[in-house]
């Protein structure tokens, strides 16, 4: 999908509108986590060093569903930006009204105003009248079909950020041209965000192979005891059909406890002899040297979703241990979801990877081969 990229647009004396994806913890009223807003800091410079004549940045922050919700004020945000950048950040106190002239203007978190989850089109058109270009970063955030997203395209000339433009090519490449073996690694808990992209990966890659509390869905899909374990249960026959498919890899052996408790005795048994009354709460060590030699074969790999409840030290072992073996591997890897950036991080392994993607549920519509509205109303306006 082709859309203009900063490198196509003159900002030269303009007025430019970046929807930046600035959603990060709060705490104490201080940003308590900068990573988003170091990934977006190059298109920031990038468009302060055209020349502009005002820069308008805007962002969500929390789910204040169309109201005003005091501690999801975007000041926070505004003032960090403002320390990373030595540059002086405007923080004004509504989304929509009489911008003052500041070089650099934050607006009110967009989602206080209802039209922005609506995707009103009014909204989104007086949101455009603030500026003569529009530019999108907010990778993360392309999946929603908010006005902030998909409107402000159809009124100005568009393009997408550095953040938004390194997502795709790096995305798209493992769709379009992987190096082989490519294999996908994918755990987690909720099958129902993720058998689209298990789905996919089983028509795309060479392997895939499942972890998490996602295996036991396929576990019972084949007929097996799985005691206490996450169950999906409305998923159990998309399960039973992905079992026929041979590039599908799951563990042989599992951890297993009492009960979901740090503290609680483990043990490790054969996924056909999980006994009735415990919970499975990691992959087990041969399931870790089978993924791990198959890891260490690929040219290609995707992550997304911890092996275990890897929260708890005693679970951890299966992610921490193939966020090493990923991290060794001379492949091409991405990294992506909210709780693997933690587990890698815990790893120490974030800046082996070769692309981290800021995208949760993005990447993972994204990797699932489906068109994320924001991108394709990008793409629309390509001059
Ligand atoms: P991501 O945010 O990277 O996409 P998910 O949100 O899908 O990942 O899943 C992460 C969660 O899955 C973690 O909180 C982890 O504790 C949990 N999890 C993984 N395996 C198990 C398991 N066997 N039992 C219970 N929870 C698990
Ligand atoms: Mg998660």
């Amino acid at each position: 999908m082709e859309f203009n990229t900063l490198k196509d647009m003159d900002f030269n004396g303009k007025k430019v509108l970046l929807r930046a994806d600035f959603n990060v913890p709060i705490k104490d009223g201080k940003v308590a986590d900068d990573q988003r807003l170091l990934r977006t800091l190059p298109t920031i410079q990038h468009i302060l060093e055209q020349g502009v004549k005002q820069l308008i940045i805007c962002t969500h922050l929390g789910r204040p569903k169309g109201k005003v919700v005091e501690e999801m004020r975007v000041t926070p945000v505004a003032q960090r930006l403002s320390e990373l950048l030595a540059e002086d950040v405007k923080k004004v106190d509504f989304v929509l009204g009489e911008l003052p002239d500041d070089l650099i203007v934050m607006i009110e978190n967009v989602q206080f105003e209802p039209g922005e989850r609506d995707n009103d089109p009014e909204y989104g058109k007086k949101l455009s009248e603030y500026a003569d270009i529009f530019v999108l970063d907010a990778f993360g955030q392309c999946h929603r079909n908010y006005a902030t997203l998909t409107q402000i395209q159809q009124h100005i000339p568009s393009c997408a950020g550095f953040l938004l433009e390194e997502e795709v090519r790096s995305l798209g490449k493992l769709l379009e041209n992987p190096e082989r073996p490519f294999i996908a690694i994918l755990g987690g808990v909720k099958l129902e965000t993720k058998i689209a992209l298990i789905n996919n990966m089983l028509d795309n890659a060479d392997n895939v192979l499942v972890g998490g509390a996602m295996i036991f869905t396929f576990y019972k899909a084949d007929g097996k005891e799985i005691g206490k374990s996450i169950v999906d249960d409305e998923f159990v026959g998309e399960a039973k059909q992905a079992l026929g498919n041979e590039k599908l890899v799951l563990p042989s052996d599992v951890v297993i406890a009492d009960e979901f408790d740090n503290n609680s005795p483990k043990s490790v048994v054969s996924v056909d002899s999980i006994p009735a009354d415990k919970i499975g709460l990691d992959i087990g060590p041969d399931s870790i040297n089978e993924f791990t030699r198959l890891i260490a074969e690929a040219k290609t790999i995707v992550w997304n979703g911890p092996m275990g409840a890897f929260e708890m030290s005693n679970f951890a072992d299966g992610t921490l241990q193939l966020a090493d073996a990923i991290a060794e591997s001379s492949a091409t890897t991405l990294v992506g979801g909210g709780d693997s950036l933690a587990a890698a991080s815990q790893a120490g392994v974030l800046d082996r990877m070769s692309h981290v993607s800021t995208g949760g549920g993005a990447m993972l519509e994204f990797l699932s081969g489906k068109t994320l509205p924001g991108i394709a109303a990008l793409a629309k306006v390509r001059q």
